[in-house]
């Protein structure tokens, strides 16, 4: 059973970063995952620990997830009506999904005796781009939120969805991006932190599904979490990291299961928010953590004439198709033939466009050639400790080598060092690099819920 004593508690750190905005005291915004309110029995659950946190005098507003895999489900349903379903209409399907758990949560909230009113993410005043299945973030309006809570009603807006500001219509803020709405409206409402319950303790070395002795991290700079994150740490939301670093808000990630401190997200290693003995507590720590990405593929476009402007010609076709590539290897071209190979690494779900734009301007290009391969994933080794350590490659290398596997391409970063491998051999490399760097703990992590998917 849950024990709520010390649920929602203000962590001391997080006056420190909220320096700059103005905060108000006594404000919680706490987002619930979709594995935290999987059924019936969850949001009873999840009910009774809000409902004890207002009833200790907390302002509360609740960003909720779609239930369980809700989500994917939805997505495919519209698969099966339509290949290829407008934009538009699968952002008007897909943001059910969270307005059923915040209306389902309301009602556990008000059996409770807790007046509790849900709000789509519309109504909550999150103003987007029109980038359906996309959309950005331009503004935070909560006028409606802060109105109920001076009523002291307890707030459930619907996670992942705003409104366009162009259009009017609905839009989605992208898979996992509740997360992104929490820390928005815990910046729009002056909340001190931003807390993010899940399924796991907190943020972990490793993916706790793959690597059994991963640990939990008791603190990680924006900068750490941004590479855990972009690299495939889905624990939190790429864009709700950079938001939370723009806007100064300390983020806590913590399971919804047991009322364990997590992990405590704030600080840089840039602006000198850290004191000198943070900074050389964070640099003894040679590794903070290893992330994995089974999300992108590979394509190698064969026999390109080693050209000024080719190159160019190729990566402004891909870019115009609104398609982000992250890591290039371009090899030395043959002396028999003047030509060269160029592969990248793009989201899986875009192979099929940048392969049919490139087959399009083949001729024109000149290459002779174009291959795909989808078996491939990245793991990604991170840690400001490595930025005053050159054996960290080596290392990461060598424990690669010494299980047999082999290394398709490379890329880096201050803080990072990341590799593609062979799909099947993804996991098997986290553990290694886990070991390598050790990072195991004695003890198995837990993981309380979800299905990983
Ligand atoms: P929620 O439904 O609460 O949003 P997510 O499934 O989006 O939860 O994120 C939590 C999951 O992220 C965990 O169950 C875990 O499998 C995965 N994960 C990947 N990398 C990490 C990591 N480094 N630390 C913790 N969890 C991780
Ligand atoms: N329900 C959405 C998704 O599954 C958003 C979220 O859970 O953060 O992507
Ligand atoms: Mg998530």
């Amino acid at each position: 059973m849950v024990n709520n004593d010390t649920s929602f508690q203000s962590t001391p750190l997080a006056h420190s970063c909220a320096k700059d905005r103005e905060l108000v005291t006594n404000r919680i915004v706490a987002k619930f995952g979709g594995s935290s309110v999987a059924d019936a029995e969850s949001i009873k659950r999840v009910a009774a620990r809000i409902a004890q946190a207002q009833r200790s005098g907390k302002q509360v507003v609740i960003v909720i997830s779609a239930m369980g895999d809700t989500t994917d489900d939805l997505m495919d349903l519209a698969l099966q009506v339509s290949p290829q379903p407008r934009p538009r209409e699968l952002d008007m399907l897909l943001t059910t999904g969270e307005r059923q758990s915040a209306a389902l949560l309301a009602m556990a909230l008000n059996d409770l005796g807790v007046e509790a009113l849900s709000y789509t993410g519309s109504q909550a005043g999150v103003i987007t781009t029109n980038t359906h299945g996309d959309a950005r973030i331009l503004d935070i309006t909560p006028r409606r939120v802060a109105e109920s809570l001076e009523e002291g009603m307890v707030v459930i807006v619907a996670g992942f969805q705003g409104v366009s500001y162009d259009t009017k219509d609905v839009t989605t803020l992208g898979r996992g991006a509740s997360d992104t709405t929490a820390v928005a409206l815990a910046s729009a409402l002056g909340a001190e932190v931003c807390e993010i319950y899940t399924d796991v303790d907190g943020v972990f070395t490793a993916d706790p599904r793959i690597a059994k002795g991963a640990r939990k991290i008791d603190e990680i700079t924006y900068e750490e979490m941004l590479e855990m994150a972009a690299n495939g740490a889905k624990v939190l939301h790429l864009r709700c990291v950079e938001y939370a670093r723009r806007e100064n808000v300390a983020i806590h990630v913590r399971s919804s299961f047991t009322d364990k401190p997590g992990t405590i997200v704030r600080g840089s290693i840039e602006d000198g928010d850290l004191t000198a003995a943070e900074e050389q507590r964070m640099e003894q720590v040679l590794i903070s953590g290893i992330a994995h990405d089974r999300s992108q593929s590979k394509i190698t476009v064969q026999g390109v004439p080693d050209q000024i402007g080719k190159a160019a010609r190729i990566f402004s076709l891909i870019a115009k198709n609104n398609i982000n590539i992250d890591m290039i290897v371009q090899n030395i071209s043959e002396v028999s033939t003047g030509a060269t190979d160029i592969t990248f690494t793009l989201p899986s779900e875009d192979t099929e466009r940048a392969m049919s734009a490139l087959k399009d301007a083949q001729e024109e290009i000149g290459f002779t050639g174009l291959l795909f391969d989808e078996q491939v994933g990245k793991i990604s080794v991170i840690g400001v400790g490595m930025r005053s350590n050159p054996g960290v490659t080596a290392k990461f290398f060598e424990a690669l080598a010494d299980n047999e596997i082999n290394i398709q391409m490379i890329s880096t970063s201050e803080i990072r060092i990341s590799v593609v491998v062979d799909i099947d051999q993804l996991n098997d490399a986290v553990r290694v690099a886990h070991s390598a760097f050790d990072l195991d703990a004695d003890t198995e992590a837990i993981v309380y819920a979800g299905t990983g998917r």
